[in-house]
């Protein structure tokens, strides 16, 4: 598994800066009040909108990872970057076939629902993980949470695969009455 899928937990090349002495201290979201994750300067400097680059300093950023909440990264001294912040809409805060679920390769959650309902399962999560497995992912940096993609990919096809599941076995049970009515 790549370097990438590993929780960051103190200053490393992502330029994480966790104060040890209060750990705790702001580490709560000001909009949601949920603890959020660590997150390096430059993830959040290649997600943040141009116009925001001057906003992003020498702070401690936590990235937000509640679902109905707007926040995206906060940092220890009250700095806030919401959705509209940012160039691409973050995987947990959409819902759609537009949703991203792999921003190192590009595919959404469209991709993966087509496919299903195409062959009844997808190829996504091996391809994601075998391109993982050869180093050739960069999650840290281009997924805006900061963190590996493929736990989204395989949380999203599970979900979609249990959804297609239940319609082809609803219209099963529709047509099997329609059969039998007539
Ligand atoms: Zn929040």
């Amino acid at each position: 598994m790549n370097d990438c899928c590993a929780v960051p937990s103190s200053t490393g090349a992502s330029g994480i800066v966790v104060d040890r002495r209060n750990p705790n201290l702001n580490s709560r979201c000001s909009t949601c009040e949920k603890q959020g994750r660590p997150v390096g300067r430059q993830t959040i400097l290649h997600h943040v909108k141009h116009e925001q680059l001057d906003r992003v300093n020498g702070d401690a950023y936590r990235y937000c990872a509640d679902p109905n909440c707007p926040v995206v990264y906060y940092g220890d001294k009250g700095a806030c970057f919401t959705v509209d912040d940012l160039r691409e809409p973050v995987a947990v805060k959409i819902q759609g076939d537009a949703r991203p679920i792999c921003y190192c390769f590009g595919f959404s959650e469209g991709d993966a629902r087509k496919e299903i309902e195409r062959t009844g399962q997808s190829t996504i999560p091996a391809t994601v993980s075998g391109l993982i497995k050869a180093g050739m992912c960069a999650c840290e940096v281009r997924n805006p949470a900061g963190v590996c993609c493929l736990s989204e990919v395989n949380r999203t096809v599970k979900r979609l695969s249990a959804e297609h599941q239940a319609s082809v076995h609803i219209l099963g049970v529709q047509g099997w009455r329609g059969n039998s009515t007539s």
